[in-house]
């Protein structure tokens, strides 16, 4: 058994890529693309034997261009959220979806489709593409728009379809860097997913103790400085310590008069505190634990997640840590992208080598409540219950299987392969 090479993706080892796959017409080399290497599933894995070219994106990290009047941004593929955020953080923009680990690469967040806090208003990551580059099967560069057929498949195609080298976003205004939040306990599964289904707020998280069954909700917008500190919030806010620390930095100066008269007469609920911890917790940076993420339908919800828990129960594991709930919008139409109108609920487990029954078992009892698993952290579901999950899965299948080169027989099922699109056969 061969291991992979690794082979270092930036422009001129573009060429050699685009070569190597020209020249081995008969027999076609098997490439994966990797970002960050962050997924916990398997889509940034590969079987034994099954590759011939590990590709790492790291050095394509810059950003290539930025309108600061039109919010328009181009970045390479190997940028993380972190450092787009952060040559950002000073310009009055910001990047419309942040999922909560911000050391994910942009390509990663491409080829996952990956979603936010804020879905029902921001959609996913595709949503605020424009346009993407990425290098084919073909070993030809192509430059797609949002609206092209190719874009459906590239964009939560989990580095199947080719290897993503150029990004064009569409940012959002982001006029401070605070969040004003309230956080509240609940009694009762029933009212914290009503919360979570009706609250107007654009940012929305639920958090559920698996063993106490205690709840709470955190929702809340970026702040403005007009807006958020109107006459009625300043009689409600409660300052983060954390805020203090940052009052060096321009935004936070500006902010800190208006600020400051909100110390009286505070209310236990409401606090300000920096956007990019309520954004990306901490506790979502630790890695090595398997992540059953699925989604459920609204209607149903609470009976069918009160279902999967006892399921879990019943099997004597159990999670660590809190399980995330977030609300999830309308869905789009890449193949495989994972938000469809609901929740999102996020449970995560010690890593076991093993592979366990239950994770299979929970991912047909989401098929039967009609909900769907995130592949992005899936490692156990089968391709049976994938494609009764997303039911545009056969339309990827089609573009997998494209012939795109000449007398050749490649196309991207011959060069792109993972230990996921071999175990869902895509
Ligand atoms: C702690 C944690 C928190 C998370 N939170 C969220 C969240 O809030 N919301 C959410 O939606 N997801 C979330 N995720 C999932 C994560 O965003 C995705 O798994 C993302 O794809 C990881 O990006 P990466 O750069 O680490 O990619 P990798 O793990 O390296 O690869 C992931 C996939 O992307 C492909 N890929 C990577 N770069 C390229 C490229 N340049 N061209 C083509 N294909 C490429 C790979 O082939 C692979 O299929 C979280 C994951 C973790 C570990």
């Amino acid at each position: 058994m061969v291991p992979p090479s690794f082979l270092g993706y930036s422009p001129p080892a573009s060429k050699k890529i685009q070569s190597l796959i020209l020249e081995s017409c008969d027999n076609p080399l098997r490439l994966l693309a990797i970002g960050a290497r962050t997924s916990p599933g398997d889509c940034n894995r590969h079987t034994p034997d099954s590759i011939d070219f590990l590709v790492g994106v790291e050095n394509l990290n810059k950003v290539v261009f930025f309108d600061k009047n039109s919010g328009e941004i181009c970045i390479e593929s190997g940028a993380t959220i972190k450092e787009v955020s952060s040559f950002l953080s000073s310009s009055g923009w910001g990047l419309k979806v942040l999922p909560s680990s911000n050391s994910i690469s942009i390509g990663g967040a491409v080829s996952a489709d990956v979603f936010g806090f804020n879905h029902p208003s921001q959609g996913s990551f595709s949503d605020s593409i424009r346009a993407l580059s990425f290098l084919g099967a073909d070993g030809l560069m192509k430059e797609i728009q949002k609206g092209d057929p190719l874009f459906l498949s590239v964009c939560g195609g989990y580095g199947l379809m080719g290897i993503i080298q150029y990004v064009t976003l569409s940012l959002r205004r982001t006029p401070s860097p605070f969040i004003c939040v309230d956080t509240f306990r609940l009694s009762s599964l029933r009212e914290m997913l009503k919360v979570l289904e009706t609250s107007s707020f654009e940012f929305k998280k639920g958090t559920i103790d698996f063993n106490s069954l205690s709840m709470s909700v955190s929702h809340g917008d970026l702040c403005t400085h007009g807006t958020s500190l109107s006459l009625s919030d300043k009689l409600l806010l409660k300052i983060d310590t954390k805020i203090k620390s940052f009052s060096s930095s321009k935004a936070t100066s500006s902010l800190m008069p208006a600020l400051k008269d909100a110390y009286t007469d505070l209310s236990p609920n409401k606090r300000i505190i920096l956007f990019s911890s309520f954004a990306h917790p901490q506790e979502y940076s630790s890695s090595n634990l398997i992540h059953f993420h699925f989604s459920l339908p609204f209607s149903g919800a609470e009976e069918n997640l009160s279902l999967i828990f006892d399921t879990i129960k019943a099997s004597g594991k159990s999670p660590i840590r809190d399980v995330d709930i977030r609300v999830l919008g309308k869905e789009n139409s890449c193949f495989l992208s994972f938000p469809s109108p609901g929740f999102s609920v996020n449970i995560r487990f010690p890593y076991e080598k093993h592979k366990s029954p239950l994770f299979s078992k929970l991912s047909s009892l989401v098929t039967s409540f009609s909900g769907r698993v995130y592949l992005a952290k899936d490692l156990y579901s089968s391709e049976e219950d994938i494609v009764l999950q997303y039911p545009k899965c056969s339309n990827f299948q089609i573009f997998r299987s494209f012939r795109e080169w000449g007398d050749c027989d490649v196309g991207p099922k011959n060069v792109f392969a993972s230990s996921f699109s071999s175990r869902l056969n895509l």
